[in-house]
């Protein structure tokens, strides 16, 4: 008898083979069988010509906070994920110096960077760590419905290291001191299990008072002395987020720790206006790094990078209007319903962009990029959908439009600012990454930018827009995309016991109703720590998730299995019997 058996399944097992009819066993957590399954199961699940696939592999997730006080790490487990990554960008909270000062700037920093309300942060974090090792065996003590593993953040051990005023200059040059030491922290956090070391070179990360983070400009010599540490272990990952001004420097910076330590590194990858092809010239140094032996991807988004205008959210474009303050205090669909009386909102647009500060002024504009979401959402809109031709077609100002869509019914719906991955209005170019074998599918932020997007749902997306929906252009193939999703993201990271339907792997699975799979418009909810909001996207159609052999959701309801636990260094792949 087994623990589990899924019958007559549509089984797309990761790998990117046909997807093909089989049943899968398992037992104790493993697939054991894959094919026709005679025996029974204690519980059997019923696919009936659903798709079968491993459960998602998210690298590049925020939940550095999250995992230490919520077990069910929505939005992503309710997405198909059963392995998030975490780290990303060089933000996180260990080591952390047990001082207020210093817990309160790596709160402050991944606030800013990330947008995750520091209050809900202050309040959920319980800080029984100091080094990151403690930290790993802290995430160790506690239970949850996904898998989940760390990777060392830049900025928390730069502050750990040099103390958080000068691990937080990125002016301040480590001392040689400081560089061996930062060496040792590394060599045993990846000991204890981290899966990479991971850090930002943009300017647009910055803590929330507008401070650059402390890593943005940190020199080859301090980054070789952290490398190394991935180097002497044999273990680990580079991810590096970065604006590459100078693509040709810049690569051959982040390249070189790669070529040096051999362990592989990924940068992120996205298309900006100003320089619409920048990041074809960063693709073609992977395409030729690849050429040359070293692990080098990019990492890619499943659509434009957005904002989410709302009333609700951080990107409120009418909050500086003294006369919407006025109304601030009111309930959102109380507000609404006042926004539509014509004396007030005649008033709010008469004080829209009259500001000065260039900041916000700079929210204000865009209009030819911003679409209303609407319901199913379409983020993928030709250019006569945008607010600025919506409004000329119909003879009003563009911000009169804007305000009519978030003043309308409920007050709840947004605006989606398509402001990377969209020059050309339309997701081509995001074609063109997700295609290319030199990508992984990421930069989903899980569990980050709350109050403006949640591109968690990625991999949904893939599913309905990719492989599904899409009429714009090309799609993907369903085995294509869950192989990106799934292998190729495990092996990546060094997880080589998961992301493929086999016996001996890890029994993470979807069963997915991919006819009837819906992604629902994001919403606010107000349940982070201290009443903390994020924006959450419901979906339908994954039948079953399941972890480590458990059922953790069904029909999107989760069901209190919490089988998830920390990922310590790679895994190897399974013996499968050969
Ligand atoms: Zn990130």
């Amino acid at each position: 008898m087994h623990d589990l058996v899924i019958r007559d399944g549509v089984v797309v097992d990761g790998t990117g083979r046909t997807a093909f009819q089989a049943d899968l066993a398992i037992d104790g957590g493993t697939i054991v069988a894959v094919g026709r399954v005679d025996e029974r199961g204690h519980r059997e699940i019923t696919a009936d010509g659903a798709i079968v696939a491993p459960g998602w592999v998210d690298i590049h997730t925020h939940y550095d906070g999250q995992v230490t006080w919520d077990g069910l790490l929505a939005p992503s487990s309710a997405h198909g994920v059963t392995t998030a990554v975490m780290g990303n960008c060089g933000v996180g909270f260990a080591p952390a110096r047990t001082g207020d000062d210093d817990r309160a700037g790596l709160i402050e920093l991944m606030e800013g960077v990330e947008d995750i309300p520091g209050a809900a942060l202050a309040e959920g974090l319980p800080w029984d760590w100091e080094t990151f090792p403690d930290y790993l065996n802290a995430l160790d003590r506690r239970s949850r419905t996904i898998d989940i593993g760390a990777q060392l953040p830049h900025a928390s051990l730069r502050a750990y290291v040099m103390g958080h005023e000068r691990g937080g200059d990125h002016e301040a040059e480590p001392t040689d001191a400081e560089l061996a030491m930062m060496h040792e922290v590394a060599i045993d956090a990846l000991e204890a299990g981290a899966l990479g070391f991971a850090s930002s070179r943009t300017v647009n990360h910055r803590s929330r008072s507008g401070k650059l983070i402390g890593s943005v400009t940190a020199t080859e010599r301090e980054l070789a002395a952290i490398g190394s540490a991935l180097g002497e272990t044999g273990r680990g990952v580079f991810q590096f987020a970065s604006d590459f001004d100078d693509v040709d420097a810049e690569f051959d910076l982040i390249s070189s720790l790669a070529r040096r330590y051999r362990r592989p590194v990924s940068v992120s990858l996205a298309q900006h206006d100003r320089d619409p092809d920048r990041w074809r010239r960063v693709l073609t140094r992977i395409e030729q790094a690849a050429a040359e032996g070293i692990v080098a991807k990019g990492q890619v988004c499943s659509r434009a990078i957005g904002l989410m205008l709302s009333q609700e959210g951080t990107m409120n474009p009418f909050e500086f209007c003294p006369s919407y303050a006025a109304l601030a205090s009111l309930a959102v669909p109380e507000r609404a319903r006042r926004m539509r009386d014509p004396q007030t909102k005649q008033q709010i647009l008469s004080e829209y962009g009259a500001e000065t500060d260039r900041v916000r002024r700079r929210r204000m504009v865009g209009f030819t990029k911003m679409f209303v979401l609407g319901d199913p959402p379409d983020y993928e809109q030709p250019a006569e959908r945008s607010v600025a031709n919506l409004a000329a077609a119909r003879g009003v100002e563009a911000k009169e439009l804007l305000y009519d869509a978030l003043a309308d019914g409920d007050g709840r719906g947004m605006v989606y600012y398509a402001f990377l991955n969209y020059t050309d209005f339309n997701l081509d170019t995001v074609h063109t990454m997700m295609s290319s074998d030199h990508t992984l599918f990421g930069l989903s932020d899980g569990g980050a930018h709350v109050g403006t997007v949640c591109d968690a749902s990625f991999p949904t997306y893939n599913l309905v827009h990719w492989v599904r929906d899409r009429s714009r252009g090309g799609r993907l193939g369903l085995e294509f995309v869950v192989r990106k999703q799934c292998r190729d993201n495990a092996r990546y990271i060094g997880l080589l016991d998961r992301g493929v339907i086999g016996p001996g792997y890890k029994a993470d699975l979807n069963v997915i109703d991919l006819d009837g799979m819906r992604l629902h418009p994001p919403r606010f909810a107000h349940d982070l720590p201290a009443g903390g909001r994020r924006l959450l996207q419901d979906v339908s159609g994954y039948l079953y998730t399941v972890q480590t052999g458990q059922v953790t959701f069904e029909a999107g309801e989760p069901t209190g299995a919490m089988p998830g636990t920390l990922v310590r260094g790679p895994q190897p792949e399974p013996d499968q019997g050969r």
